[in-house]
């Protein structure tokens, strides 16, 4: 083990030669003939002259020295199924997904839209996109039919694959009717949706459009399909994001980067060995899922678990607040990867679960996603007896940007810190209204990471330069730095806690959303004249969305019944909408919303006074009474 001060100088200071020696944890076809092309910035070109495959890398490569070992262990504890597939089973079914996609027309830079729920066939789906050079694009299986067609016309994808229906909680949710609709509300169609049967909910087939992907798969049971030699700049895949404006942002992603930050980090940061069992609790929807689900540890050449179902019900269907530490016994995982609002449903269950397993094969817990708070740490770490580590990154970041290196040095970490800047990420902590760098210990500002940026991060907008600069490399005042929208200070020990967003979004229960969009979704309703959603403090979800809405006509503001009526109607409209993520908890009505002299609406004001907080400077403010009437409802 060597020091991580020094580790982390070199990845810096000599950052060509530190990321041309991380390269080699991958297979590369050609090797790159440039390791950093930053001629163009904030453009940063990762292996330029490389070509390799991401696909290759994940299953492949193994097949040699680890073919029937597991690579992906699917449970779900909705369905009761439990199955193991063998890197050879994997790299079947990969070639059999990716001829099926062939033949629907899916070639080099064509875009796959995902939307599935948490199955092995989300899994094979992505992995065949690597695989043949497609672009995929995978929408998060909880969003509903306006969310997926916002990402469908901006992504035009040439074919959606897609499911009968997910379930949660033994309750069946179908996504066929959701993604008809979306494709119906959407301006750009997809020349064909490749479906899987689950037999969850009856599905109808559009002629000529849908395909069963079981019907193919069967057609190509044996088709091969090689891996096509991808640029390492060649993009692949993009990931939309929720920010400032109620259109979401495709993240798009590089190929050669991302491999090697990838298995970078599964070597440095989570300490995970091949032939060695990963967990992550996440889903396919979001980054971690992305990285730390399907592509992370299938390089890393680690068997992956994917699991579909609440963190409290067995595979018998019953309730089972043990289930994920059952699993950690029976395929003696060695990483597990979570976010705290699952810790804190787990807190809630009988604390002898714990004791229950022999959970000895666990090395760590890592934990991401949203602020974890000291209790929740505290009660896991002295639970599980093995170090919790909590990391700090975003869809835009592809890995963590804060955290500890375990696999370069077991520094030890510090409760409400996410910990130190990875190797490459050159974090500093900003002031917001003049930019400059502020280096006294715990001073408060912007976390911000300066270019050149590592492989793995974001290559741009989708489609969008100029919104890629605008939005996330022109925040800060006369200086070109990424802002992570995250507020943070730094101790003196070069420790970083993270203090919030600086823009709109909110975090509910570890998932990004925008309140832009919700509002957005209200605003639709026909009784709506005005709306402000913002993200108010939860003990169970870190956050939840509050819609403060100022009705047309009725007497919504001073009636009960009628306030109870239209809250549950606009309720219902997100959920139909957004889907059951976004759903705000409360809605209240008021006559006027708090906004300043030139019309602009006080978000934080009214956040902070949800939450009992002083609002601050109010000398902008239009009408002092409207905050009052938000400070009566909200009383506690
Ligand atoms: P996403 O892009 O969905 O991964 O969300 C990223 C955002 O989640 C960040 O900008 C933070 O606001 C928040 N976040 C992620 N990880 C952490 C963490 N470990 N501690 C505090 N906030 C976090």
């Amino acid at each position: 083990m060597g020091s991580y001060s020094e580790f982390y100088r070199r990845s810096v200071d000599d950052a060509e030669a530190f990321w041309a020696e991380q390269a080699g944890l991958v297979d590369w076809q050609t090797p790159p003939r440039q390791i950093l092309d930053a001629s163009h910035p904030p453009f940063a070109k990762w292996f330029v002259g490389g070509t390799t495959n991401l696909c290759h890398n994940a299953v492949d490569r193994h097949l040699a020295t680890r073919g029937d070992q597991a690579a992906l262990i699917f449970v779900s504890t909705e369905t009761g199924v439990e199955r193991s597939y063998s890197f050879k089973e994997l790299h079947a079914e990969v070639q059999r997904m990716a001829a099926s996609l062939i033949e629907l027309g899916v070639g080099q830079g064509d875009r796959v839209l995902i939307y599935m729920p948490m199955i092995p066939e989300a899994a094979f789906a992505m992995l065949a996109c690597a695989r043949i050079g497609a672009i995929h694009c995978v929408v998060f299986g909880g969003f509903a039919s306006v969310s997926l067609a916002s990402r469908i016309e901006d992504a035009e994808p040439k074919v959606v694959v897609s499911a009968d229906a997910g379930s949660r909680g033994g309750k069946v949710q179908a996504y066929k009717p959701l993604l008809d609709e979306a494709i119906k509300l959407s301006k750009h169609k997809p020349d064909a949706v490749l479906l899987a049967d689950r037999g969850l909910a009856p599905m109808e087939l559009v002629a000529g459009r849908d395909h069963s992907m079981s019907a193919l798969r069967a057609k190509h049971i044996d088709t091969p399909v090689p891996c096509t030699w991808l640029d390492a700049t060649a993009i692949s895949y993009t990931l939309y994001t929720s920010g400032t404006t109620g259109k979401p942002k495709g993240v798009q992603r590089d190929t050669g980067g991302y491999a090697v930050a990838l298995a970078a980090s599964m070597k440095h940061i989570f300490d995970g060995r091949a032939g060695e069992t990963y967990f992550s609790t996440s889903d396919i929807g979001w980054v971690v899922g992305h990285s730390y689900i399907v592509y992370g540890p299938l390089i890393a050449g680690m068997a992956t678990i994917m699991y579909e179902g609440l963190p409290t019900q067995g595979l018998d269907q019953q309730p089972n607040g043990g289930i994920w530490w059952s699993l950690v016994e029976k395929y003696k995982v060695t990483v597990m990867f979570s976010a705290p609002t699952a810790v804190r449903v787990l807190k809630k269950q009988d604390p002898a679960l714990l004791a229950k397993y022999d959970l000895s094969s666990l090395r760590a817990l890592f934990l991401a996603g949203e602020p974890l708070d000291e209790p929740t740490a505290r009660w896991i770490s002295e639970g599980l007896g093995v170090p919790i580590i909590d990391n700090y990154w975003q869809t835009e970041a592809g890995w963590p940007i804060l955290t500890i290196a375990n696999g370069v040095e077991k520094k030890p970490s510090k409760l409400g810190s996410p910990g130190v800047p990875m190797y490459g990420w050159r974090v500093k902590i900003l002031d917001e209204e003049s930019g400059e760098e502020l280096t006294a210990a715990n001073a408060k500002g912007v976390v911000a990471v300066e270019g050149p940026t590592p492989p793995g991060f974001m290559q741009t907008v989708w489609r969008d330069d100029a919104r890629f600069i605008n939005t996330y490399w022109s925040s800060v005042p006369g200086k070109t730095v990424y802002s992570t929208f995250d507020w943070g200070i730094r101790d003196e020990d070069g420790y970083f806690y993270i203090l919030g967003r600086t823009d709109d979004v909110i975090n509910v229960a570890g998932h990004r959303l925008g309140t832009r969009e919700i509002e957005e979704s209200i605003s639709g309703h026909a009784n709506v004249a005005e709306v402000a959603v913002v993200g108010v403090a939860d003990a169970l979800k870190g956050q939840v969305a509050m819609a403060f809405v100022v009705p047309k006509s009725g007497d919504a503001a001073s009636d009960a019944e009628v306030a109870l009526t239209l809250e549950g109607e606009i309720m219902k409209q997100v959920s139909d909408q957004l889907g059951a993520v976004a759903r705000p908890a409360r809605v209240r009505f008021v006559s006027a919303l708090p906004k300043t002299r030139s019309g602009k609406l006080l978000r934080r004001a009214i956040q902070a006074v949800c939450e009992q907080r002083d609002p601050g400077d109010l000398t902008t403010i239009d009408d002092p009474s409207s905050l009052q009437q938000i400070k009566q409802l909200v009383a506690p």
